[in-house]
């Protein structure tokens, strides 16, 4: 929502990007834009000049939530199941309120805060791109004051670029965690220093690795975002290499695959177009998946998440460490992703083109589903995703997965 002093006083600020992870989030703006807004592959916020909002500022936008809480609330049915698809709400009753507010950005606000209610009420996600960069004392003042409007809050998590990450402490981190802060997204995208320069990410492996460790040693939960053929064909295995270091080097608790979409706009599209860049595959892409996992430490606790549809194979998820508590027999996490990806890799290439055409175009969820396609309609797709070499395949996939970002 874009937020302006012609609005109603009880409308707060909604930025436009989270994680997948924070849907049920609350959503509260602490920062506009993003510090850096120079990354290869990035457009999100290159119209927007970086602002780091007030903490009176902020704390004028929680008592706004606050108060449509309390509107909200009036609906809630403590014992009576007053909506089958929401039990414990009238959600009749919602609507009609919603309907009664004459002033968009209300309403919108009282839609928002009810959603949130709805599902838990239980997380709240501190935007945009960077919001760590807020002055540690202004970060810490809205977390403690967020705490105190909202005690039924259990998780309070926010992006931060690692650069500016690998500026603070442990201690730093100690104190931001004992406010209220439970969790950190940070955009990797590689730990390899050679793809960290070509996509202009502005920091290193090792600035990664300290802000990883800092994070953690605060006692802060960590989620790193992994970008599968971001660095090119020539820096495919890199990219896997690097990001394999940093993930034993720092242990985080989640490292999130989001495959490289390179799309038109960006410095990177342009390089392609200039003949510096040569577009990853999805093979290719997947391959490093692989590495990543191959490479891992045995002992790690990191969760490898694939929670975005951008993903080709999007049931690699699980548990990088070795062992298992899979009492079934079934292995651990690591041999089932190992074993699925190579399932898809020991396809003929024409079968694994044909899988990329559905997951791309919305057919197919998972290599199981190949199972649903007459031998003849395989035979067909096979004809047809054949007739392109495979640069041109690769342009013509990059294209489907830009549709998604
Ligand atoms: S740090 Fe994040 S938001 Fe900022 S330019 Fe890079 S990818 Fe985009």
């Amino acid at each position: 929502m874009i937020y302006n002093d012609s609005m109603s006083d009880r409308v707060f600020r909604i930025g436009p990007i989270r994680p997948p992870s924070e849907a049920n989030s609350l959503l509260i703006q602490v920062t506009n834009g993003c510090t850096w807004n120079k990354c290869g592959f990035c457009q999100l916020y290159r119209h927007t000049k970086f602002k780091a909002y007030s903490a009176d500022s902020i704390r004028a936008d929680i008592d706004n939530i606050a108060y449509w809480a309390e509107r909200v609330r009036k609906y809630e049915c403590k014992g009576s199941p007053a909506s089958d698809a929401y039990p414990g709400w009238d959600i009749d009753g919602i609507n009609e309120e919603l309907s009664s507010l004459t002033d968009d950005g209300e309403r919108q606000c009282m839609y928002t805060v009810a959603n949130w209610l709805i599902a838990g009420g239980e997380n709240v996600f501190l935007q945009d791109g960077n919001s760590t960069a807020l002055s540690s004392g202004r970060l810490t003042d809205v977390l403690i004051y967020l705490r105190q409007v909202f005690p039924q809050v259990k998780r309070i998590t926010s992006y931060g670029r690692a650069e500016n990450l690998s500026r603070s402490s442990a201690e730093d981190f100690a104190e931001l965690k004992a406010a209220g802060l439970d969790r950190i997204h940070s955009g990797f995208e590689s730990g390899s220093d050679a793809v960290l320069k070509r996509i202009n990410k502005g920091v290193t492996q090792e600035q990664q690795i300290r802000a990883g460790q800092a994070v953690k040693a605060g006692g802060i939960e960590l989620s790193i975002y992994f970008m599968p053929g971001v660095g090119g064909k020539d820096l495919s295995e890199d990219n896997a290499v690097g990001t394999a270091e940093v993930i034993n080097a720092v242990d985080p608790d989640f490292v999130r695959v989001r495959t490289a979409a390179i799309k038109p706009g960006t410095e990177l599209y342009k390089d392609w177009q200039d003949g510096l860049y040569a577009l990853c595959g999805d093979d290719d892409k997947v391959r490093e998946i692989r590495k990543v996992i191959e490479l891992a430490d045995e002992g790690l606790s990191t969760y490898l998440v694939s929670d975005h549809m951008i993903n080709l194979l999007q049931d690699i998820e699980g548990r990088l460490s070795a062992g298992s508590d899979d009492r079934s027999g079934a292995g651990s996490d690591r041999e089932r992703m190992l074993a699925r990806i190579d399932e898809y890799l020991d396809m003929p290439e024409d079968r694994r083109r044909v899988f990329q055409l559905l997951r791309r175009t919305l057919r197919a969820y998972s290599l199981d589903d190949m199972r649903n396609i007459s031998s003849v309609q395989l035979e067909q797709l096979c004809e047809e995703v054949m007739k392109e070499n495979e640069t041109g395949w690769d342009v013509r996939v990059n294209g489907y997965i830009c549709r998604y970002v």
